[in-house]
């Protein structure tokens, strides 16, 4: 366990396991000139939140990874790891307590692994957040006077999530969804997790109920027995209504008129009732085949004035209150007149662009999986937007084709997986010279190191906006507009 609610290590009863029990070791204070091995003790000062909500101090210049610490904390640390650059170390004990630490308000925050940083007040997370992208910049790019913008956070930053996909399990003797804790294939029961909005917990209970009364077990993995595998649950957010998928081993779902029946009468809110096979072992979560046992077909769902209908499968942003403040920064970036060809490149199911649509000329989406790219069309009919186009093809690949064509789209978006932008987009990006580009980052790091290739081949950094999509957690999205030099 780590000790993130701050109460401290009983360290005289309990010695740590592994080889190196601390026991007799001395503790060093920072700087003493001794090399530290693990099973040392040390003294930290946390300076800063890493990328994964552990506290990072330095030791004689080494970085040391604290879990469960936080900044202006001074800890006492037992080390777990030494590296050449970085060591690991495990909370001891609170020498100096930070007042931005709280009591974790989910008694699940340290078994669970969803949520980073429950441990910390939310307005000391968004200055930690903003401090992860200045300090992504700074490492990267080397620039160390970055045009930030306080980020956007949420007025309730709890409740947000409008799907949770949890994985079903037998436990004492009781019917159990939820995660696997990172790293194993230990169920951890979450009956009523607090970032999920409350529909989506209320009906996953009672669906469990009833699944039980009616004896549908839960599959095992370990025994090949039992029927479903996972129950996933998607809210709407302005209708309230509810999309239940059930995901079993088995080609069939037992009682099904009952089953049906019972989620009717008990759970008003939901609109879909949706089964899908999943009899591979894969780590894939959805099988191919996905059947509507009751209901409507699709879930409707809006962002500003863009209307969605999704399909059980379909790929939605996961938090829409913050995804329109996210949009709303990208469209203030692309400034558009009504001119410009925008193209927008890793555009999933077309939102950013389709949000674009109604101030340019032309609109050009690029998409590496076909199933968004008919999602993005669909997304498009239904918003009335016929200057927008969706193409499945690499980025990477299309643009710099598109260029050689003497394309010349006006603004370019990018909104990139973890890894960032491939350099061949980024080789395309510099030959196409918009006037402006828009980056959407879900990783400060990769964004920080790609901006460092833009800044060399004649772009300049106008603002960085950071949006807080998933509070709790250390995940930051940031928007940056980049402009031409020579604009
Ligand atoms: N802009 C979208 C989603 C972006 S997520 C939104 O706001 O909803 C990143 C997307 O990039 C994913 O849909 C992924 O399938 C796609 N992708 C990944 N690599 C790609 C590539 N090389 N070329 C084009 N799209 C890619």
């Amino acid at each position: 366990m780590n000790n993130r609610n701050g109460k401290p290590f009983n360290t005289a009863k309990k010695p740590y396991p592994g080889k190196n029990t601390s026991a007799g070791r001395p503790v060093h204070a920072a700087g003493s000139g001794e090399d530290v091995k693990s099973g040392d003790r040390i003294i930290v000062t946390i300076k800063r939140i890493g990328i994964n909500g552990e506290g990072v101090g330095y030791y004689k210049k080494k970085a040391v990874f604290v879990d469960g610490a936080l900044p202006g904390e001074v800890v006492k640390a037992h080390v777990l790891k030494t590296e050449t650059s970085y060591m690991t170390a495990k909370l001891i004990e609170i020498e100096k307590r930070s007042p931005d630490r709280q009591k974790p308000p989910c008694s699940l925050f340290e078994e669970c692994g969803g949520c980073q940083l429950q441990h910390m007040t939310y307005p000391a997370q968004l200055r930690a957040k903003e401090e992860l992208v200045r300090e992504a910049f700074q490492r990267y790019a080397r620039i160390t006077e970055l045009p930030l913008r306080p980020i956007i956070g949420m007025e309730n930053p709890w409740g947000y999530r409008n799907k949770a996909q949890l994985q079903a399990g037998w436990q004492r003797e009781q019917f159990v969804t939820g995660l696997y804790a990172s790293g194993s294939r230990r169920l951890v029961d979450i009956s009523g997790c607090p970032i999920q909005h409350p529909a989506l917990n209320e009906v996953t209970n009672k669906v469990k109920a009833i699944l039980t009364e009616l004896n549908i077990m839960p599959y095992q993995e370990r025994t090949r027995k039992g029927t479903v595998r996972t129950i996933v649950t998607r809210v709407g957010k302005q209708s309230g209504q509810v999309q239940l998928t059930l995901i079993t081993a088995t080609p069939w779902l037992p009682s099904q008129s009952k089953l049906i029946e019972r989620i009717r009468k008990q759970l008003p809110m939901v609109a879909t009732i949706a089964h899908n096979v999943n009899d591979t072992d894969t780590p894939l979560v959805f099988g191919d085949e996905t059947r509507i046992l009751w209901g409507d077909e699709r879930l409707d769902e809006q962002l500003g004035e863009l209307r969605f209908s999704l399909s059980p499968r379909a790929f939605f942003q996961l938090n829409p209150e913050q995804t329109v403040k996210l949009y709303d920064a990208v469209r203030e970036a692309a400034a558009l007149s009504g001119k410009e060809l925008v193209v927008d490149a890793y555009c999933g199911t077309g939102t950013i662009g389709l949000w674009l649509a109604p101030q340019a000329r032309e609109v050009r989406g690029i998409e590496l999986i076909p199933e968004a790219v008919e999602d993005a069309r669909r997304n498009a009919r239904l918003s009335g937007a016929n200057n927008a186009e969706f193409i499945v093809g690499h980025a990477e690949k299309l643009l710099p084709e598109w260029v050689n064509r003497g394309v010349r789209p006006d603004v370019i978006v990018v909104d990139p997986p973890r890894t960032g932008c491939d350099r061949a987009l980024l080789g395309a990006i510099a030959a196409a010279r918009p006037a402006r580009l828009v980056y959407v980052s879900c990783n400060p790091s990769t964004l920080a190191k790609d901006c460092q290739v833009l800044l060399q081949s004649g772009f300049r950094l106008e603002w960085i906006q950071p949006v807080d999509m998933f509070p709790q957690t250390s995940h930051v999205e940031c928007c940056t507009l980049l402009v031409r030099e020579d604009n």
